[in-house]
């Protein structure tokens, strides 16, 4: 092929391949984005999301933890360090024997897998959805058992419910689970 013909070949390709991408930036200019404003606007999770851990409280107040060190048995990466104390009549924390007078997570080695809420018989640690977790000093990384006992509802989070979830991307429209 003479020089000339591959150029205007060339040329004629490459006018093809811009109006081409300019197409495909003008559809998604028109389309709904996928990406949200974070934090202004709440990050949608799917109810199986696992997070940030929480220590739960039984209704009358009582700490539903008693100290068994289950979940820092199970944990695969020995994040959980619980040091346990008898409850007596005087001072109790939790309706059994014992509960936990130390429990700390730490959430720099934490793999969210979820083994130490499996493990514990009582359901008092659970995985809720905040993944927002950054801190600026590596000790804050590490959660007492006062900071875990706090609910934490962070407004960023919502979660999605199956009616959202199965109609795609809908951010800005999500409606969150009561209690969540
Ligand atoms: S989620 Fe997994 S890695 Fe994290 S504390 Fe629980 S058991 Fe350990
Ligand atoms: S959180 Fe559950 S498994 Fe862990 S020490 Fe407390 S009661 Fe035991």
């Amino acid at each position: 092929m003479k020089p000339i013909f591959k150029g205007v070949k060339n040329i004629f390709t490459g006018a093809v391949e811009i109006v081409r991408a300019m197409g495909v930036t003008l559809k998604y200019f028109f389309t709904r984005p996928v990406t949200n404003e974070f934090p202004s606007e709440p990050v949608a999770v799917y109810p199986r999301f696992r997070g940030r851990h929480v220590l739960k409280r039984y209704a009358n107040g009582l700490e539903r933890c008693i100290g068994c060190s289950l979940c820092a048995a199970a944990c695969p990466t020995d994040c959980i360090y619980v040091e346990s104390a008898e409850n007596t009549d005087e001072e109790r924390y939790s309706p059994g024997e014992r509960y936990a007078k130390v429990y700390e997570i730490n959430m720099l080695r934490c793999i969210f897998c979820g083994y130490c809420a499996e493990a514990c018989p009582t359901e008092a640690i659970v995985l809720e959805h905040d993944f927002a977790l950054a801190e600026y000093d590596r000790w804050a990384a590490v959660y007492t058992k006062e900071r875990l006992l706090e609910p934490h509802h962070p407004p960023h989070i919502v979660v999605r419910d199956d009616e959202v979830y199965l109609s795609g991307p809908t951010w800005g429209k999500i409606k969150a689970k009561a209690g969540t």
